[in-house]
């Protein structure tokens, strides 16, 4: 299939787990395990590689977010150690385990989107042994 003439949203794309290139196809397989191809258009999703950055842009985000709001929680009500631990827990694991899908798929389409070569490179364990 060829690309579509109107472009898919990247951020958009990668938001709702689906290929960049069509917006239609799912992204993963699994929770985080990415397909081999998009079942729509065929784009060979194995090649992209989106890395530690999804991780890191949640640590970062999220610790942004969640230590000025836990500091000011903690000088305003008074909790045992115990359930701080149990509700900052489930809020850092909860917004993590939630947004980390999301933000692979941002960062897979932003790549797919800027550096689209990636995707169509030839593949290197077809190269011919004698060459
Ligand atoms: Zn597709």
């Amino acid at each position: 299939m060829e690309p579509d003439a109107s472009p898919v949203a990247p951020i958009l794309a990668g938001l709702r787990c689906k290929c960049p290139r069509c917006g239609r196809g799912d992204l993963f397989v699994g929770f985080l395990t990415v397909a081999e191809r998009c079942a729509v258009c065929g784009l060979d999703l194995a090649r992209g590689d989106s890395g530690d950055g999804p991780a890191v842009f949640l640590i970062f985000i999220l610790g942004f977010i969640i230590v000025p709001v836990a500091l000011m929680v903690s000088m305003r009500v008074d909790w045992p150690l115990w359930l701080t631990g149990l509700v900052w827990g489930v809020v850092i694991l909860g917004g993590t385990l939630g947004l980390l899908r999301p933000a692979k798929g941002v960062v897979f389409a932003l790549q797919y989107r800027y550096r689209p070569a990636e995707f169509e490179a030839p593949d290197h364990n077809d190269r011919d042994p004698g060459a």
